[in-house]
């Protein structure tokens, strides 16, 4: 603002309207001078929405899945997911037990990571998202559901660590007191396990949680259904995870998507509570979400439990990431933004 020849003030006035108001037109911003709003409505270099709402789906569960445009045509997803926590949560939880509403944003199109047992993958890389690209699906989605989400999760499309810079200028927006000002412990990061990046995020102050998607205890499965880890094996991505900063009470959160007769044996269980040992730590079972392609299954119910119990029994605290939004393939490694002719289609950003 300075630059342009204008009071500094009006780079706070700016910054509220875009990302406290959440407006998306230039009219709405009523404080700023209007020969300053035609100057930058007409400046190609700013892009006042660089997303569109062009489709929307909502499951029988409440889950709600919104497909955006880009600028250059491209296509991402996010996922707002309801949740009423259970009676065992609640009680596990205390105060923090509250019924929560989690987003789950993209940080790329696409995914350059190949695991073998995700629809994004399936997708290929496409490019990194802007951190304009990044919040503003937390707008919009905030917009159709009438009310903030209380948590923001980075695993939606792609692998934010490969996007670091942006995510971690969204990160910065998202916490700034002057706009949406989430707390900083609402808003996690998830990685396949970009060791070095993970050592990057947690010098961050404050620094967003941590999760990572472990999803085998042997590098020999790990290998084969996360081609990343044999860049950075197990140990190397537990030694990072252990390096990271906790605030007092966090811990690292580990995601382990069971697949049968892949990494859902009770060996299995048995050793992940040894690898987590001495770590803050907690794991979210998530049992595979089919899609179109890959020949994995996901495992009984009775599998799933019997594995849960095992990591409870070494004193680890595990949830099962029950299924949500499934039917409208919504559901965690569905996102892959193909165009859905049976979508509902909206031509508008505004709620
Ligand atoms: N690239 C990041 C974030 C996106 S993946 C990461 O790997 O963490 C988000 C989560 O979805 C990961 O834990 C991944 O293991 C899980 N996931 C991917 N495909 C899945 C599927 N088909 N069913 C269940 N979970 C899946």
């Amino acid at each position: 603002m300075k630059a342009a020849g204008e009071p500094s003030y009006r780079a706070e006035q700016l910054f509220r309207w875009l990302h406290e108001h959440a407006v998306t037109s230039w009219d709405a911003m009523t404080n700023v001078p209007p020969r300053l709003r035609e100057k930058l409505a007409a400046d190609d270099q700013v892009i006042l929405n660089p997303l569109e709402l062009d489709a929307e789906q909502v499951s029988t569960d409440g889950t709600r899945k919104m497909r955006f445009r880009t600028d250059d045509g491209r296509s991402i997803e996010s996922v707002l997911i309801p949740e009423e926590r259970s009676l065992e949560e609640r009680e596990e939880l205390g105060v923090g037990g509250r019924d929560k509403l989690t987003l789950c944003v993209s940080s790329q199109v696409g995914c350059a990571l190949d695991c073998g047992f995700c629809a994004t993958a399936t997708l290929g890389f496409g490019r990194n998202l802007s951190a304009g690209e990044i919040v503003q699906q937390v707008y919009i989605a905030a917009a159709r559901a009438g009310r903030r989400p209380t948590n923001l999760v980075f695993m939606g499309m792609g692998e934010p660590m490969h996007n670091f810079e942006q995510v971690v200028k969204a990160f910065s927006l998202l916490i700034h007191p002057w706009g949406a000002a989430f707390s900083p412990r609402r808003i996690t990061v998830s990685t396949a396990g970009v060791v070095p990046k993970i050592g990057e995020l947690g010098k961050l102050s404050p620094a967003p949680n941590l999760a990572i998607s472990l999803n085998a205890t042997t590098d020999e499965v790990r290998d084969r259904i996360m081609p990343i880890n044999r860049k950075w094996p197990i140990a190397e991505l537990l030694q990072a995870a252990r390096a990271f900063p906790l605030a007092h009470g966090r811990k690292v959160t580990f995601e382990y998507v069971l697949l049968a007769g892949v990494n859902d044996s009770d060996a299995d269980a048995e050793r992940l509570p040894r690898l987590l040992k001495g770590m803050p730590s907690m794991v979210n079972i998530i049992p595979w979400n089919p899609f179109q392609g890959p020949q994995f299954q996901r495992p009984s119910a009775e599998r799933i439990r019997t594995f849960q119990e095992i990591l409870r029994r070494h004193g680890l605290q595990t949830f099962i990431r029950t299924p949500r939004g499934d039917d409208i393939d919504a559901a965690c490694g569905q996102l892959a933004a193909r165009a859905q002719p049976d979508v509902v289609q909206l031509r508008t950003n505004t709620p």
